[in-house]
């Protein structure tokens, strides 16, 4: 069955984190006695909190009739209530329980979202490096993908951002706090980004809108604040889940909330809902809703995360890699040392036995993609930056075992030592 060319164009991009991921099964199932130190994923290895659980248990023995029923579109009420309040607590903003979508995840309401403000050509702003499937999810909806580098320190740069604006800009994705770097935006930044997009609508009549991707704003250390978004600016579509926060990604259940500043909002909610019946999910788990609207205020074990955080930080010095303040979510964004002349030979002499001309050109591109693979000769598994739109970096998640993270601190160690004669 022949498979579609823009499919197969998306299955050659995602290949590198895909290829971790598989290296890392190969590699289990090679050994399966000696331990694979995998920090290419973002699942939260946590169990979700007692208080879900016991909400999920609860609802799960309620057998009133309609529990299994059809829904509106965009969620039962009480979910949608619940979400309100949060995040008019979390945005400083006053968001209205009608304005409020329930989602299959964050990455169901970025789709629904696309889908419905997108039309063919527009242009969505997004930071680099930025979230793998941000460039699937706009090129899906007829978009085209426009990066503005961050600034030094993966700082949200405003400067690159005004100058990627244009009258194709239909929106712009902010993630704070970031996968893959860790970066929590200031609120001065945000206030200063509001300021060019209102300036720029003033100029162009074209107001972009502003989508808060924030499915990690709970996960923040070292006493650093998430600021508020919404307030700052009228055209903004916060988009968030509970899969990082409360650990259950598989249950996919995540929200958009509306600002009530935006404009056509009524038409809007009514392409949301439009959005959510035709994409094929017809609505977000009816359970989970259930659950949500229970335990919506619930934090994550954030002292778990800190003392992951603070171990592979260990690691990571000790190894004597750079690296981006991770401020937030449970990613370290590291920078590919340079390779050591030994090295360098190995890599030549293995391009050119692999029947490549520029063998040393083709190594020097690729430094992140070289440092992945060499890394997984000692069992540890990274995700190339290139995956992120930024090679020379590589992304490992702490989302992973105290244990593991304490075990891998003298094998990087030696890895790097390896990497560097
Ligand atoms: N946005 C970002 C930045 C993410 O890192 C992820 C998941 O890793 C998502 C969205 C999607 O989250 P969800 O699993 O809730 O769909």
């Amino acid at each position: 069955m022949p498979v579609a060319k823009a499919v197969r164009a998306d299955l050659e991009r995602a290949s590198w984190i895909r290829r971790m991921f598989e290296e890392g099964r190969r590699l289990r199932e090679a050994d399966p006695d000696s331990p694979v130190y995998d920090f290419s994923l973002g699942n939260p290895d946590l169990e979700p909190p007692e208080a879900l659980l016991d909400a999920l248990r609860e609802l799960v023995a309620d057998t009133a009739k309609g529990t299994h029923a059809y829904m509106p579109n965009v969620g039962y009420r009480e979910a949608r209530e619940a979400i309100a309040r949060k995040v008019s607590r979390e945005h400083a903003f006053p968001v209205g329980w009608s304005d409020v979508v329930m989602t299959v995840g964050a990455a169901g309401g970025l789709n629904v979202l696309l889908h419905a403000i997108l039309d063919p050509g527009d242009e969505v702003i997004v930071v680099r490096p930025w979230f793998a499937e941000y460039r699937f999810y706009i090129n899906k909806h007829g978009g085209r993908m426009v990066e503005a580098d961050a600034g030094p320190g993966f700082t949200l740069d405003v400067e690159a951002i005004r100058r990627a604006l244009s009258l194709r800009t239909k929106a712009l994705i902010l993630n704070s706090p970031n996968n893959p770097t860790g970066r929590i935006y200031p609120r001065a930044d945000l206030e200063a980004l509001a300021a060019v997009l209102v300036a720029h609508g003033g100029a162009t009549g074209v107001f972009p809108t502003l989508i808060v991707d924030e499915p990690y704003r709970d996960l923040a250390y070292e006493g650093v604040e998430v600021p508020p978004v919404m307030d700052a600016y009228p055209e903004t579509v916060v988009c968030s889940s509970f899969s990082k926060s409360l650990s259950v990604p598989g249950e996919r259940i995540g929200y958009l909330a509306v600002s009530s500043r935006c404009s056509e909002k009524a038409l809007l909610m009514d392409a949301l809902a439009m959005g959510m019946r035709t994409l094929g999910f017809v609505n977000a788990p009816a359970l989970m809703q259930r659950v949500v609207a229970r335990v919506a205020d619930r934090k994550a074990d954030i002292d778990s995360y800190a003392r992951r955080r603070s171990l592979l930080l260990e690691a990571v010095r000790g190894a004597g890699l750079a690296f981006a303040p991770p401020e937030g979510a449970f990613y370290l964004f590291c920078e590919v040392p340079p390779r050591g002349p030994k090295g360098r030979e190995n890599d030549a002499a293995r391009a050119a036995a692999a029947g490549s001309a520029t063998g040393g050109a083709v190594a020097a591109e690729s430094a992140d993609i070289a440092f992945a693979l060499f890394l997984k000769e000692f069992r540890v598994l990274a995700v190339p930056g290139s995956g992120f739109g930024m090679s020379g970096w590589v992304r490992l998640s702490y989302a992973v075992d105290e244990a593991l993270i304490r075990g891998v601190a003298p094998v990087l160690k030696a890895a790097l030592e390896q990497w560097r004669e």
